[in-house]
C-alpha cells in the first residue's frame, strides 16, 4: 500500500519585528485534499500494519466532530478499506445530516454505532469490544484520536532536517501522539513546546510512554475552559490571524495553540532572535460544526 501525502512547506509568518523572534508554521493541513493534517500521519503505518494482519476493516471511537472520524472515513474511501465508527452520544443516530463531521464519514462510507455515553466510557472493555466483533467481525481497532506507537512512528515524519534550524516547535496536544513524534524526531538544541487544548494531569504522562528525551514541555493555560470551548476572543483571534496571515486555523486545537504561542511572544517567553516553528495541524474540517454551535449561542462565526 502506497500511502501519499503531500510534503508540507514551511510559511513565514508577518509579525512586528520588534518581538525579535521569527516564527513559520509548519502547513500540515495541506497535505491531503480532504483530510488536513496529523491524523493522517497517524493513519499511515496503522494502515499498513491492518493490510499485514489481512484485515479489511477499521474500527475506531469519537465524537460528533472528531477530526480523527473524518480522517478515518476518508483513508478508508481512498485505500478500499471498510470503516466503522464508534460514535459517543446515541441521540446523534437521527442528526447525521445536521452534522457536517458525520456526514462527510457516511458519505465516505463509513459505518456508524452510536452508543451511550456511559457504554462510550466503557469502550475498552472486552465484553464491549467483543460485542462489536459480533456485530461487524473481526477489525483492526485504532484508537480513539488515534494514537498508539505506530502513530506516534508516523509524526515523526512531520520534521524534516531543513527543520534543525529551528530553536523553539510548538504544537496542540490532545492525546500526545502527534508531539511525542515530534520530541522523538528532534535535536538535543530543540525545545518542544505542547499546548494542550483540554484540561488534564494524565497528558505528561500519555507522552512520558511514548518518548525518553527531556527537551518538551506542556504550556496548559490555553485550552479555553476545556476542550472544544470557545468565546468570543478566540474567534476573533481565529479570523484576524486568517485574514493577517491568510492562514485558516480551527477553533478546537489550531486556534488556541497560535494563540498561546501569541502570547508567548508578547510575554518575551522565547529566547532573542530565536526561530520558532509552529505546527498547523489541520482540523479546518471542524469548523463547520463550530459554527453552527456559535450561530446557536449568538457568537461570531469563523470566516471560511
Ligand atoms: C487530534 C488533533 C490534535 C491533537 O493530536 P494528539 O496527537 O491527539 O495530541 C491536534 N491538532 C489537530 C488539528 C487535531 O485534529
Amino acid at each position: 500500500m502506497i500511502f501519499k501525502l503531500e510534503n508540507s512547506v514551511n510559511q513565514k509568518l508577518t509579525l512586528p519585528n520588534t518581538y525579535g523572534v521569527s516564527v513559520c508554521v509548519k502547513r500540515e493541513d495541506r497535505i491531503h485534499p480532504f483530510i488536513s493534517g496529523n491524523k493522517y500521519r497517524k493513519l499511515k503505518y496503522n494502515l499498513q500494519e491492518a493490510q499485514q494482519f489481512g484485515l479489511d476493516t477499521l474500527l475506531t471511537f469519537g465524537g460528533a466532530y472528531s477530526n480523527h472520524i473524518a480522517a478515518v472515513a476518508s483513508a478508508g474511501k481512498e485505500y478500499g478499506v471498510k470503516t466503522v465508527g464508534v460514535i459517543r452520544g446515541e441521540e446523534l443516530y437521527s442528526k447525521i445530516k445536521d452534522n457536517p463531521t458525520l456526514s462527510f464519514a457516511k458519505e465516505q462510507g463509513m459505518q456508524f454505532k452510536f452508543v451511550s455515553r456511559s457504554d462510550y466510557r466503557d469502550k475498552e472493555s472486552i465484553t464491549f469490544i467483543d460485542n462489536l466483533k459480533q456485530e461487524f467481525g473481526e477489525f483492526y481497532l485504532v484508537p480513539e484520536g488515534g494514537t498508539n506507537t505506530l502513530a506516534v512512528k508516523g509524526c515523526e515524519e512531520i520534521l524534516t532536517e531543513a527543520d534543525n534550524v529551528f530553536d523553539y516547535i510548538c504544537c496542540a496536544v490532545g492525546t500526545g501522539g502527534t508531539i511525542s513524534g515530534l520530541i522523538n524526531a528532534s535535536g538535543e538544541h530543540q525545545k518542544i513546546l505542547g499546548f494542550p487544548a483540554l484540561k488534564g494531569d494524565f497528558l505528561s504522562d500519555n507522552i512520558s510512554k511514548f518518548v525518553a528525551k527531556k527537551n518538551w514541555e506542556l504550556i496548559t493555560n490555553f485550552h479555553f475552559g476545556g476542550y472544544a470551548k470557545i468565546n468570543k476572543e478566540l474567534v476573533d483571534f481565529i479570523n484576524d490571524f486568517k485574514s493577517l496571515q491568510n492562514i485558516p486555523l480551527d477553533p478546537v486545537y489550531t486556534g488556541k495553540l497560535m494563540f498561546g504561542v501569541y502570547k508567548l511572544i508578547e510575554k518575551g517567553y522565547f529566547k532573542k532572535n530565536a526561530n520558532v516553528l509552529v505546527i498547523h495541524t489541520g482540523g479546518l474540517q471542524g469548523i463547520s460544526g463550530m459554527n453552527k454551535i456559535l450561530k446557536q449561542k449568538k457568537l461570531p462565526l469563523i470566516n471560511d
